[in-house]
């Protein structure tokens, strides 16, 4: 059974040009794409976001970061959508990431790893209709 999953393409990924590329990785593995935007996070709403992490000790520097610029945020469909894009991206930390994900080809640090992917079903779902109505779902 098809579901989904939800990304992001996150601001240093978007600065350094490389949204083409993401997104040719993306599309190369079978992830169709349902919905898509180019847009920016203001504060508050990278805050709710991220709200999960409010007491992490990087949360304040992750959402100055992810507010920082625009990003390019996108509903992918797929077979296994969550687990199969976890495994495409590779570890939060690029340098602990496996070759050839995207973590590891354009992530640059931990906090600056090139893309967000959900982690659940359940958060698939709550973070696409954070960003998208139903009228902009294809
Ligand atoms: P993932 O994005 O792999 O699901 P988490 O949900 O744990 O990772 O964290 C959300 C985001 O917060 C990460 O993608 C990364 O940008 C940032 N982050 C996580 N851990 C750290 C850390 N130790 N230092 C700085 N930023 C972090
Ligand atoms: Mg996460």
């Amino acid at each position: 059974m098809k579901n989904i999953t939800f990304t992001m393409i996150k601001p240093y990924a978007v600065e350094c040009g490389n949204i083409g590329t993401i997104l040719d990785i993306i599309i190369t593995h079978n992830f169709k794409i349902r919905a898509m935007k180019y847009t920016r996070l203001s504060r508050s709403q990278a805050e709710k976001f991220y709200s999960v992490h409010k007491d992490r000790p990087f949360f304040n520097d992750l959402v100055e970061f992810m507010s920082s610029g625009p990003i390019v945020a996108a509903i992918l469909e797929k077979e296994n959508a969550v687990n199969d894009y976890r495994e495409l991206i590779g570890s939060t930390d690029p340098a602990q990431a496996a070759e050839g994900t995207i973590r590891k080809l354009y992530g640059y640090s931990v906090q600056k790893n090139a893309v967000h992917g959900s982690d659940s079903d359940e958060n698939a779902i709550i973070e696409s209709n954070f960003f998208f109505p139903t009228f902009e779902r294809y």
